[in-house]
């Protein structure tokens, strides 16, 4: 039987590190909101049957209005108030799905594919969770406090992951409620809670160095040059 396929479309941030007045996730790109372009993303691929949108309290009715309505995205069945943190957005986003697979993804991460987000369906029906990420390209160093390196991992073993991050339903969902249990320190993706709480590894499949996140203000004018370039 088909399992039914969900999206969370987080946009709750602050964007801090932005310096901007207007969150990341409603600044223009080719005259349309950051978001715009992940949710349509999720609105065209058919495997996607809905759309969770979590924003901030305040952003809720501009989401509806000029996002949603705006550009026809009848897949976004629920648009809900995030939280402080990344992983309390996502916690409300997975509050309104019951079962089947959700893919979670950064509504700061405007270029994401449609191959990326079947693929994703695909693994995470075969093995409970899944996620896009690179391989690294620079060298990685851990450094101390004092700022020396005090160790140099091996490359070939380091990816840099992104979203989206897909899983069973159950699987996320149950991770979800053992963090509220036992604590959500150091949490800064959701692979990390189904490793951590439910002993589950996540697959990690190949996406693209154009899948980033928008986070300072020069990332606008990246994403911008490899949005023109995405329909050469
Ligand atoms: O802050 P960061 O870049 O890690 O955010 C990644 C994604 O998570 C962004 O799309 C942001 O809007 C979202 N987020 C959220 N709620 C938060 C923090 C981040 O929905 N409290």
């Amino acid at each position: 039987m088909k399992e039914h396929v969900s999206a969370v479309v987080l946009a709750a941030g602050q964007g801090k590190r932005m310096n901007s007045n207007v969150q990341k996730q409603f600044m223009l790109l080719q005259n349309k909101p950051v978001l715009y372009y992940s949710l349509k993303c999720f609105q065209d691929c058919e495997e996607v049957e809905q759309i969770i949108l979590v924003t901030g309290r305040g952003e809720i009715e501009y989401c509806k209005t000029e996002v949603v309505e705006r550009y026809g995205f009848d897949k976004v069945k629920q648009i809900v108030a995030g939280g402080k943190e990344r992983y309390d957005s996502v916690e409300q986003g997975l509050n309104c799905i019951s079962n089947g697979i959700v893919l979670i993804h950064d509504g700061a991460r405007p270029l994401v594919t449609e191959d990326m987000i079947k693929r994703s369906i695909k693994v995470a029906g075969e093995v409970g969770a899944c996620t896009v990420g690179v391989p690294v390209k620079d060298t990685i160093k851990v450094v101390d406090e004092a700022g020396f390196g005090i160790r140099t991992p091996d490359r070939k073993t380091l990816w840099q992951i992104q979203t989206p991050q897909t899983f069973q339903v159950s699987i996320i969902k149950d991770a979800y409620l053992k963090m509220r249990t036992f604590g959500c320190e150091n949490i800064t993706d959701d692979t990390m809670l189904v490793e951590r709480f439910m002993n589950v590894q996540s697959k990690v499949i190949e996406g693209d160095y154009r899948n980033m996140k928008i986070t300072t203000p020069e990332d606008m004018a990246l994403a911008e040059a490899l949005l023109w370039s995405k329909h050469i």
